[in-house]
């Protein structure tokens, strides 16, 4: 598998609106118009930064994974993501390698990408999403 670069950190907020007003506002990043993927029950803002990208998340729901990852540990980085040149190569070079997926077929994500996480239990406590943008 090649990793070619971070491809965005995922930071999950409670509100999208006070998420902007730091990164964008305060930080001076341009902000690249947000997106509901609708399976993941969240909505993604997009900032980018050189060659990769900042994701901000915010829940659409009180029992979506962000909501719920915020409810146990609270605001904050929550994902880092690789894009890779070939998905499904990764995840079945890292599966033969041990490591846990949380999907063992990728599904698609903000901005049409095919994405899939590892477990963070293989990968020493980080949240690891693998993509691949055609
Ligand atoms: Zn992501």
């Amino acid at each position: 598998m090649k990793i070619l670069k971070i491809d965005h950190l995922g930071i999950a907020v409670k509100d999208m609106q006070a998420g902007k007003a730091f990164w964008s506002d305060i930080l001076g990043l341009a902000f690249e118009g947000e997106e509901t993927v609708a399976e993941q029950k969240v909505t993604t803002g997009f900032f980018p930064v050189g060659e990769s990208e900042v994701e901000l998340l915010e829940s659409t729901a009180p029992d979506g994974p962000v909501a719920r990852y915020i409810e146990k540990k609270g605001e904050g980085l929550q994902h880092v993501a690789f894009r890779v040149d070939d998905i499904e190569a990764a995840l079945s070079e890292l599966k033969a390698k041990g490591v846990r997926l949380i999907d063992e077929k990728p599904r698609i994500g903000a901005g049409g990408a095919k994405i899939a996480f590892l477990h963070p239990k293989s990968t020493h406590g980080v949240l690891v999403e693998l993509c691949q943008r055609s």
